[in-house]
């Protein structure tokens, strides 16, 4: 596996055990990261499951040690939100992303959309337009060709969250929400959020192949977001027989180990311009 868990990131309890600003704490690493240009990201293809064509690429944040190793994203953004890095963090996301996504449109990939996490603290500062507007300056990416993924709970439990995404989906760029059916949310307000693609998250995924209630939970939530006029992409595919269900109940959009893992960016192209539909 190439992530290892690099530091002592908490206890049990949950609480930081490291004093702030030491040479070696998790936080004083992060807070030089961006400086010494320790991130990386990797891209996963989504594929469309019908026409076996790569139909957008998700950027995936990983952080580099100077021995090399990558720390996966989960063992450092709880850190990062919580000490407001991730505001510098993913500026440096969407950006490189925006960069990567233009050089796919110059080298044989055309038309290839990219999709950016943002973390709901990002959300909070309310400045992600400019953020999103600056990434997309600075690369010359069209507007179109970016999609931001936003986890469920964020956009659908909060009220405010609603005329800023509103804003992002005028300016052009794509608004999915992330690990959907994870969080108990207010169903009401999908249908009034102006986002574009939901992802169903990867638990749904689970029992599908032999549970014929997990299968019926996940056709309900395709036959939800098909009615909604969104885009269903389920998440975690790892088999063949997983492809084959959710091709049968119309979920044609997907993710996963099954096509590829997430690539350094020049693998990923290599992989996208040798890639064959079905
Ligand atoms: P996510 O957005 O739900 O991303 C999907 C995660 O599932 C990724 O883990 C991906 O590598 C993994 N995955 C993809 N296909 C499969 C599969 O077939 N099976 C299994 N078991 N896993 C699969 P990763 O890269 O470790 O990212 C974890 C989470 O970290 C992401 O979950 C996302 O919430 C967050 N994250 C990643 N990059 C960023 C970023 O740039 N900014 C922010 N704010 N969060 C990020
Ligand atoms: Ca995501
Ligand atoms: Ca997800
Ligand atoms: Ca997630």
């Amino acid at each position: 596996m190439p992530f290892r868990t690099a530091f002592p990131l908490r206890s049990a309890s949950g609480t930081a055990s490291l004093p702030d600003d030491h040479e070696d704490t998790l936080r004083g690493r992060l807070s030089r990261a961006g400086a010494r240009g320790e991130f990386r990201l990797h891209y996963q293809p989504r594929i469309d499951i019908d026409t076996g064509r790569i139909v957008s690429a998700e950027a995936l944040l990983r952080w580099q040690q100077p021995d090399g190793s990558l720390v996966a994203p989960d063992d450092f953004i709880p850190e990062a939100e919580e000490t407001g890095l991730i505001r510098s963090i993913g500026a440096w996301v969407l950006e490189a992303a925006c960069r990567d996504c233009r050089r796919w449109q110059q080298i044989g990939l055309a038309g290839l959309p990219v999709s950016v996490n943002v973390s709901a603290v990002q959300f909070r500062w309310g400045d992600l337009e400019s953020v999103v507007e600056g990434a997309l300056l600075g690369s010359g990416l069209d507007p179109a060709l970016l999609e931001i993924e936003l986890t469920e709970s964020r956009a659908l439990e909060d009220s405010d969250t609603g005329g800023q995404i509103a804003r992002i989906a005028a300016t052009g760029v794509r608004v999915a929400i992330d690990d959907f059916g994870k969080g108990y949310s207010n169903l009401a307000r999908l249908g009034e959020l102006d986002i574009q693609t939901l992802k169903i998250d990867r638990f749904f995924l689970h029992n599908i192949e032999e549970d014929d209630k997990g299968l019926a939970l996940l056709e309900a939530i395709v036959g939800l977001t098909r009615r909604l006029g969104l885009e269903a992409v389920a998440e975690g595919v790892e088999t063949p027989a997983a492809a084959a269900r959710l091709a049968m109940i119309g979920c044609s959009r997907a993710q996963g180990y099954l096509w590829s893992k997430p690539l350094p960016p020049r693998e990923f192209e290599h992989f996208a311009l040798a890639w064959e539909p079905l």
